[in-house]
C-alpha cells in the first residue's frame, strides 16, 4: 500500500503505519509557498513522516510549520522531537495545549494511565518543544500552511484544545478527532471518547459550529478524505448519544466498568459489522480502543451527571 496519497494538487496525505497498521494515523502535507504539515503523528512513526515528506517531494530541512489539532500523542507525540531537529519549524498549537507542548511532562502522565506499559513502544518519546517555537492560535486566527490560507477553530468536546483547521476556498475541513474516526472504505464512525477532558456538550457545539460551514470534505487525522459529511456528521452525534446512554445506564445500574466496556464492545461491532461487513471492527481498535473510549464516558458522567444531581447551593451573597 502506498506511504503516501495526494488528495488534492497541494495536498498529500501520509501513513504513518501506527503500530504497524495501515492508515490509523494520517498527517497531511501541505505543498507550497510554506510546506507544512498538520498533525506529526507520535515519535514512534516520525521516521516514516519524514520518509514521506521526501516521497512527496519536499526536503524536510524545508518545512516551515507544523499545526497540530491536539496534543495527544497519537497527533502530536513527535512535535518535539521533530521541533528539535527542525529548528526553522513554528509549531501551532491551541493556547490551552501550548504549555503541554513546552513541558510534556504531565500529559506522558496521563496518556501512562491509559496505554500502561505499551505507552513506550507504541508512542515512544516524547521531546519538549522549544518555546521559541510555539506558536498560539485563538479562535478565528488565520495561519497559511502550504499555499492555503487556513482558518484555526476553537472545537472542544474530545479535548478541551483542539483546533480544526478549515479552507474557506476549497471547502475543506481538517478535523482532527472532533469528527470522529472513520477509516478509509469505512461508511462508519467510532466515537472516540477518551479521559480526560471529554465534554459531550462541548461537543454537540462543536458539531454545530462545523455543520455550519457546510464542508464539502472533511480529512481526518483516523483517516484520510471523507466526503459522505453530513451523513459522518449526523452518525457520530448520534453515538456520542447512544454510547453516553449505555454508560449512564450501566453506572445506574450499579454495573461494573468491564460490564459497561462488554455492553459498549458489543453494541459498536455489530454497528460496525452493518455498515462494513464481518471483521471490520479490529483495525478500529488498534486507533481507538472501545475501553478507553467507555473510561472517558465513565469519567464524564461522573464528573458533570452525577454533580448535577447533588448541585452545590447557590451562593448568595446577601447570607
Ligand atoms: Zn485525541
Amino acid at each position: 500500500m502506498a506511504r503516501i496519497e495526494r488528495i488534492a494538487d497541494d495536498l498529500v496525505v501520509i501513513d504513518v503505519h501506527y503500530n504497524q497498521t495501515p492508515q490509523v494515523i494520517g498527517s497531511y502535507l501541505l505543498l507550497g509557498e510554506r510546506p507544512a504539515l498538520i498533525e506529526t503523528g507520535p515519535t514512534s512513526t516520525l521516521e516514516t513522516l519524514l520518509a514521506g515528506v521526501r516521497e512527496a517531494g519536499v526536503d524536510p530541512r524545508d518545512l516551515r510549520a507544523v499545526a497540530v489539532t491536539h496534543i495527544h500523542l497519537d497527533h502530536a507525540g513527535g512535535a518535539g522531537t521533530l521541533a528539535q531537529r527542525f529548528p526553522q519549524l513554528d509549531v501551532y498549537v491551541h493556547p490551552v495545549g501550548a504549555p503541554h507542548l513546552i513541558d510534556p511532562a504531565r500529559l506522558v502522565t496521563s496518556a501512562g494511565r491509559l496505554y500502561g506499559d505499551a505507552l513506550h513502544r507504541l508512542f515512544g518519546d516524547v521531546a519538549p518543544v522549544p518555546e521559541r517555537q510555539v506558536k498560539v492560535l485563538n479562535d478565528g486566527d488565520p495561519v497559511l500552511l502550504g499555499s492555503r490560507r487556513l482558518v484555526a477553530l476553537d472545537t472542544p468536546g474530545h479535548a478541551s484544545h483542539h483546533h480544526a483547521f478549515w479552507d474557506p476556498s476549497s471547502a475543506d475541513l481538517f478535523t482532527g478527532d472532533i469528527a470522529g474516526v472513520a477509516l478509509p472504505g469505512s461508511r462508519y464512525v467510532r466515537a472516540p471518547t477518551p479521559p480526560p477532558q471529554l465534554d459531550i456538550r462541548a461537543w454537540e457545539q462543536s458539531l454545530a459550529k462545523l455543520r455550519a460551514l457546510h464542508p464539502k470534505r472533511v480529512l481526518l487525522t483516523h483517516y484520510g478524505p471523507h466526503t459522505w459529511v453530513t451523513d459522518l456528521l449526523a452518525q457520530l452525534e448520534e453515538r456520542l448519544h447512544k454510547n453516553l446512554r449505555i454508560v449512564r445506564e450501566g453506572l445506574a445500574a450499579g454495573e461494573s466498568e468491564d460490564a459497561i466496556t462488554r455492553r459498549v464492545r458489543t453494541e459498536t461491532l455489530r454497528e460496525i459489522e452493518l455498515r462494513d461487513g464481518p471483521g471490520a471492527g479490529a483495525r478500529y481498535e488498534v486507533i481507538m480502543p472501545v475501553r478507553q473510549s467507555v473510561l472517558g464516558l465513565i469519567r464524564y458522567v461522573g464528573k458533570n451527571e452525577l454533580a448535577d444531581a447533588n448541585p452545590p447551593k447557590p451562593h448568595n451573597p446577601h447570607n
